[in-house]
């Protein structure tokens, strides 16, 4: 009989584990509590350690289909779109060995859901959640809610995948201090009409415009049609935005005063005629591990971290690849989950502090934004694309 293992959380980093699992050999069960995978989320930035992962997982020709390629990020001057450095993404290939992609979420998740369907091993039951386990001999014992209908399942493994407020994180126990804690900052999420905005904006590179407590990030998605916009502000309260939805209806006027000063293009974009939805940003303090027992996590399960470095669903994709190559070469399940949690920690746990150092540069005033300009004009393409060397070339 093949080994089997139960995930909790179809999101990227569930399905992704799926994948993994089953080329591995494992049939796997992945259940997840929504009843319907909605369209929800925004644009993702897939960088080049992720598409390598894709690609060994077989996904990554349907997940191209899907993406866009921008040719460089561009980081401008908020208040007047002075440049301040490109970072070419057109050599990411030979540089970091695989593309760098954008794409929208909901249609990363589709391209999973269907390789997913396409393997026979695996079963995606939504409406199900997964709300406790036990260690049960040989096996690990996992309770489940259907509606009102309580369940059981078994298996030789259970992943986390269950997000942010992970129930599997809190069930290994790491203690009352493994809170998620409000940043103070919200992430203004829209996706614009292309032909709703001057052509000239609708621009192909991956846009970063820094002002001081603020900064915006365009690009394009669905083949330019959309222009993808993330608008991060300094905010004490979480400013209409859900805990985990995507869909808390943003506050309008707060994000038209955080852009007001900005440059023309700025503001045009942060006024095209579209829903905003506000994502409060939580982060989580890195954990010593990722699994125990027959039990680990992935993703933000495992890892939350604030967006700007762009990684939380690289680095659960990377948690998938890591996740399959260890269970695959052991024999014994509790053994390889701690490889891989060994594997995995420590440079999670840098990506996750990198993340927050990278936001307290965007968001800098007055002198020392003017150092950090001075600073980001000084370095060449080689340079820059050096510093980046440790994340998208591993
Ligand atoms: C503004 C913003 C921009 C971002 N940009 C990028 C980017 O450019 N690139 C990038 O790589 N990342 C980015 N991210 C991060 C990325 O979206 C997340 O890190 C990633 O989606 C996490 O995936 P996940 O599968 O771990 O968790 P989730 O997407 O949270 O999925 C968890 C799933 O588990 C389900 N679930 C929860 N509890 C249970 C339970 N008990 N039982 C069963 N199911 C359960 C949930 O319904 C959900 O479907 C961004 C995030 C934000 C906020």
């Amino acid at each position: 009989m093949p080994p089997r293992a139960i995930i909790a959380g179809a999101g990227i980093g569930g399905l992704a584990a799926a994948m993994a699992l089953s080329q591995a050999g494992f049939k796997v069960a992945i259940y997840e509590r929504t009843d319907k995978l909605e369209e929800f989320g925004a644009g993702l930035q897939i960088t080049p350690n992720a598409t390598r992962v894709l690609a060994r997982l077989g996904v990554l020709e349907r997940v191209r289909q899907l993406s866009s390629k921008p040719p460089a990020v561009l980081v401008l001057r908020g208040s007047d779109n002075a440049k301040l450095m490109r970072l070419p993404l057109d050599d990411a290939e030979r540089r970091w060995g695989a593309e760098y992609l954008v794409i929208h979420r909901a249609d990363l998740q589709t391209a999973l859901v269907e390789a997913v369907r396409d393997q026979p091993g695996i079963e995606l039951s939504l409406g199900t959640t997964v709300t406790g386990f036990a260690a049960n001999g040989d096996t690990i014992s996992v309770r489940l809610q259907r509606g009102l209908t309580a369940a059981r399942d078994e298996a030789d493994l259970l992943i986390g995948a269950d997000g942010l407020r992970s129930q599997v994180r809190s069930g290994l126990g790491f203690g009352p201090a493994d809170r998620a804690d409000f940043t103070r900052r919200v992430a203004y999420r829209a996706l614009v009409n292309a032909e709703d905005v001057e052509p000239r904006w609708a621009r192909s590179e991956i846009v970063l415009r820094l002002g001081p407590e603020a900064h915006l990030v365009q690009y394009p998605l669905r083949r330019g049609l959309i222009i993808n916009l993330v608008a991060t502000i300094r905010s004490p309260s979480r400013a209409g935005g859900g805990d985990q939805q995507w869909d808390g209806a943003a506050d309008r006027s707060t994000l038209e005063r955080a852009f007001a000063g900005w440059s023309k293009e700025a503001r045009a974009l942060v006024g095209a005629p579209v829903q905003w939805r506000a994502w409060p940003l939580y982060c989580r303090p890195p954990i010593p591990s990722f699994s125990l027992g027959r039990a680990a996590l992935v993703g933000d399960a495992a890892h939350p971290m604030v967006p700007f470095l762009a990684q939380g669903a690289a680095q659960a994709i990377e948690d998938a690849g890591a996740l399959g190559r260890t269970v695959a070469q052991a024999q014994d399940i509790p053994a390889a989950l701690a490889l891989y949690s060994r594997d995995r920690v420590e440079r999670a746990a840098r990506v996750q502090r990198e993340a927050l150092r990278q936001g307290r540069i965007y968001h800098l005033g007055g002198p020392l934004a003017f150092a950090r300009d001075t600073t980001m004009r000084m370095l060449g393409p080689r340079r820059l694309s050096e510093r980046y060397d440790w994340l998208y070339g591993a």
